[in-house]
């Protein structure tokens, strides 16, 4: 049985696990993310590897990894939100745990995690969409993972959705993820309460204030039928419908998966954005319509996958 370890490493934390051929995780663990020393990250992943490597006979390790990663997935550029930059993380960790070492972005290793054992199981043209905080993606075209020349492709939620729109994080306005993401459905419900307070009564009382309202509010506002919510949830169905239409005109997947940490309240909006995506499809009543699926994997994804993609390096 050949088994591969797979890492997934975040801002706050690093899940790790011994990875089988079907996607199952043998065995897991957690540790702290030092994200401010690259030094530091490094030495944990690899103590982590070498900790399983103790217990199980593996044959590789992937890493999926929150940031830039080069073409030969080996160097990580650049990393919003951890301390790497030029970063060759494939070869300090392979030096210190004496394993062959991959190292992916972490919404590709996810997409390709439930592009094999998820959601998108027997598809074989994908586009995942993570949708949190941000939003990122992963594309798998003909049964192959799609980098980019660079290794750089994917980045779903830096799409100019709206020209010398909202200022985003990547330096750029009107990225799509500042209206289609987790934050911007907070910042819609917050704005709601703030014009309508009479109709926001359940997110008011769950936030205490406008400021005070948080994202697992406006989720459970929805559920009690609170119109702000329900019309932040709107909101966010439109632009990721707009998206996912953008992106079927020019890749035609048979399939889309919502991921991320706002598809735990993928019942509350994925209707609609099935909806809308019909409506708004180029060639519509004339194709085809691509699926639109909600993740299966959970935070998972990403470890499966990049011990998946360790395996198949
Ligand atoms: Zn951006």
């Amino acid at each position: 049985m050949a088994l591969t370890i797979g890492v997934d490493v975040g801002g706050t934390k690093i899940a790790y696990g011994v990875v089988d051929e079907h996607g199952a995780i043998l065995e897991r663990g957690l540790r702290h993310s030092p994200a401010g020393s690259p030094e530091k990250m490094a030495l944990t992943i690899a103590d982590a590897v070498t900790e399983l490597a103790a217990r199980h006979s593996v044959e590789a390790v992937g890493i999926g990894a929150a940031g830039f990663v080069d073409e030969t997935r080996s160097i990580i550029r650049f990393a919003p939100n951890l301390a790497w930059r030029e970063e060759p993380l494939r070869e300090k960790v392979g030096e210190l745990v004496g394993l062959p070492v991959v190292v992916e972005n972490d919404a590709n290793a996810m997409a390709w995690g439930e592009y094999r054992f998820g959601a998108g199981r027997g598809e074989s043209h994908v586009v995942c969409v993570t949708v949190g905080t941000g939003i990122g993606g992963g594309i798998v075209l003909g049964g192959e993972l799609y980098r980019g020349r660079w290794g750089m492709g994917a980045e779903l939620g830096h799409m100019q959705a709206v020209p010398g729109g909202r200022a985003c994080g990547c330096g750029n306005s009107g990225c799509w993820e500042r209206y289609a993401s987790g934050s911007a459905l907070l910042m819609e419900a917050r704005n709601n309460a703030q014009a309508d307070p009479a109709g926001a009564a359940h997110l008011l009382r769950l936030g205490g204030s406008v400021e005070g309202i948080q994202g697992e509010h406006v989720t459970e506002a929805a559920r009690q039928g609170d119109r702000a919510a329900l019309a932040a949830f709107e909101s966010l169905a439109g632009w990721l419908a707009q998206g996912l239409a953008d992106m079927a005109a020019v890749l035609d997947p048979g399939c889309f998966i919502i991921g991320g940490g706002v598809s735990g309240a993928a019942d509350l909006f994925v209707d609609r954005v099935r909806e809308e995506f019909a409506a708004r499809l180029t060639g519509r009543g004339h194709r085809p319509l691509a699926e639109i699926r909600v993740a299966e994997m959970g935070p998972a994804a990403g470890l499966v996958g990049a011990g998946d993609l360790a395996r198949l390096r």
